[in-house]
């Protein structure tokens, strides 16, 4: 073999060595840079092209050689994809996942055509051996979707160059010297692929993986200088996936352009194949975050897994371009089920009487005020009887555990949309929704008997007690809601009078107290 040909031999293999080793030292070193992981990936390609172009140069036999390029056409198509990615990480453009599906379409198809050659010599229209060079050099002549391989690897370098020249007219452009190292880097694979193609590389040997391992060194110089030098990306990002609050930053579309680690505990179904698709779709799991993020106004969102529950505050900041074009939105997931647990104590604690549990009398009153409807609703009043014995008797203890145990059993007799509240000291007062007078009674009824029949007990004592009650239902007269229930607890209260006066454990409607009342207003005055 004459030196020249072992000399373009050993040129390959170097080429191919420094593109194994551009590629392990990117994969620790870089992978995390803009184009980095490109960048990985296209110099181990263009390794296995570099190793297997040798092996198809040392063939002895045209199967041999066309089973090597074959090897060959399984990577080499997508280096070009890889490029052109690369650049457009460097240049700050992030690309969508359709875009990737159209770049890599291309090398798709290129492979397929390659492989299935023989059947119809769209891509070669001849393999054959060329004689008369010390080497096995298979010539190739050209079908068409060759040309489609070339159009797409001449657009790819274009676009990457245009792309990264665009960057260099950018005033406040600060990795001028990354760029240009990287746009130089693209040169150099199509003056080798002019040289090849034009038949003026020696012998038509295929520059292509020499030359790429030369354009990988200044890439891999541009990209590692511009991570050491540019620390603002990794700094931000960091600070981005640091936050406690999760973000997801959307285009104008609405498409998921970002998102960060918070925001991936909150709605563990985000992924990054998400990235460009609507957030509806990423979030049609979580019931009405839907409607709320598309509305775009400031709101709180209960979101319950499992049996985990939690609260956030979801807040929108539009984003502008040159401070007028909209060109998206930041939206951000503050978690406050602390705070919503936190008011949520509150609102019981000033709803709820402290030793019985049921409501205080001030929110029994709001509560029946937005539950008064057009329907008729009635009200039960009612007094534990001589309550002041069982104090003077078993102890202030003992009344307030008696207390309870009345507030419990009324409580517990009540419908879902009734509701109790003590409305003074052994005094309270129930609300029977869309119930007439005669229903309040029955209940009254059933309560008193309750009461009465079941003995309160605790370590040292057993009491029975008794209490009376009063029913009147709620008029709907023109009053306003806050009159209307006044009036009935007036009149219920009065009804209540009659029971105690006419012998206590009773109950009295209000109109079954009014003759009641007249005699007694009778004697009084006379
Ligand atoms: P009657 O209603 O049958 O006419 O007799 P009574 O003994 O129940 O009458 P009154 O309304 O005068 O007495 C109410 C008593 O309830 C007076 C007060 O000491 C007691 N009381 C009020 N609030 C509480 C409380 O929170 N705990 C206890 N243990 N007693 C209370
Ligand atoms: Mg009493
Ligand atoms: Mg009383």
């Amino acid at each position: 073999m004459p030196e020249e040909i072992v000399f373009y031999i050993l040129l390959l293999a170097l080429a191919g060595l420094l593109s194994i080793s551009l590629s392990i030292f990117s994969y620790f070193k870089l992978r995390e840079a803009p184009g980095g992981r490109q960048y990985v990936l296209a110099t181990l390609l263009s390794a296995i092209f570099a190793f297997t172009y040798i092996l198809e140069l040392l063939s002895s036999s045209l199967d041999e050689a066309r089973f090597w390029l074959g090897i060959e056409y399984l990577v080499m198509p997508f280096i070009p994809g890889y490029l052109l990615w690369m650049c457009m990480e460097l240049a700050g453009i992030k690309l969508r996942q359709r875009h990737l599906y159209v770049l890599f379409i291309f090398p798709i198809v290129t492979v397929f055509m390659h492989h299935t050659n023989g059947l119809h010599h769209l891509y070669y229209s001849s393999v054959e051996l060329r004689t008369g060079v010390p080497i096995t050099i298979v010539d190739l002549e050209y079908g068409p979707f060759f040309y489609v391989h070339s159009l797409y690897l001449f657009l790819c370098l274009s676009i990457s160059v245009v792309t990264l020249c665009f960057q260099l007219t950018k005033p406040q452009l600060r990795f001028r010297l990354q760029v240009i190292l990287m746009i130089a880097g693209l040169f150099v694979p199509v003056a080798a692929n002019y040289l090849y193609l034009n038949e003026l590389s020696p012998y038509g040997i295929d520059l292509g993986p020499v030359s790429m391992s030369a354009s990988f060194i200044l890439h891999g110089i541009s990209l590692f200088s511009y991570q050491m030098f540019n620390v603002l990306p990794i700094a931000r990002e960091k600070v981005f996936d640091s936050m406690s609050e999760g973000v997801i930053v959307v285009d104008h579309n609405g498409a998921i352009v970002d998102y960060n680690l918070a925001m991936k505990l909150i709605l563990p179904q985000l992924h990054p194949l998400m990235i460009g698709k609507p957030i509806q779709a990423a979030v049609s799991m979580n019931s009405g975050l839907d409607i709320l993020l598309d509305s775009g106004v400031p709101c709180d969102f209960e979101n319950v897994t499992g049996t985990e529950t939690k609260n956030y505050q979801i807040r929108f900041s539009p984003v502008f371009r040159k401070g007028t074009i909209l060109i998206g939105k930041i939206i951000t997931f503050t978690d406050i089920t602390e705070r919503v647990a936190l008011q949520n104590t509150l609102k019981k604690l000033a709803s709820y009487d402290g030793l019985t549990q049921v409501y205080n009398r001030t929110y029994f009153h709001e509560k029946a005020e937005s539950n008064l409807g057009t329907g008729i609703n009635s009200i039960i009043l009612f007094d534990i009887d001589h309550f002041k014995k069982v104090n003077d008797t078993y102890g202030h203890e003992m009344g307030d555990i008696v207390l309870t145990q009345i507030a419990k059993t009324a409580k517990n007799l009540l419908k879902p949309d009734d509701f109790i509240g003590r409305y003074g000291g052994e005094e309270f007062i129930v609300f029977l929704k869309d119930r007439e007078e005669i229903d309040a009674y029955l209940l009254a009824d059933v309560i008193r008997k309750e009461i009465a029949d079941n003995l309160v007990t605790s370590d040292n004592h057993v009491i029975r007690v008794t209490s009376s009650f009063g029913v009147s239902s709620i008029e709907n007269n023109s009053s306003s809601a806050n009159e209307r229930i006044k009036e009935a607890a007036g009149r219920a209260d009065k009804a209540l009078y009659t029971a105690k006066r006419e012998g206590r454990n009773r109950v009295k409607t209000y109109r079954s107290s009014l003759g009641s009342l007249q005699t007694m207003q009778d004697s009084f005055h006379q």
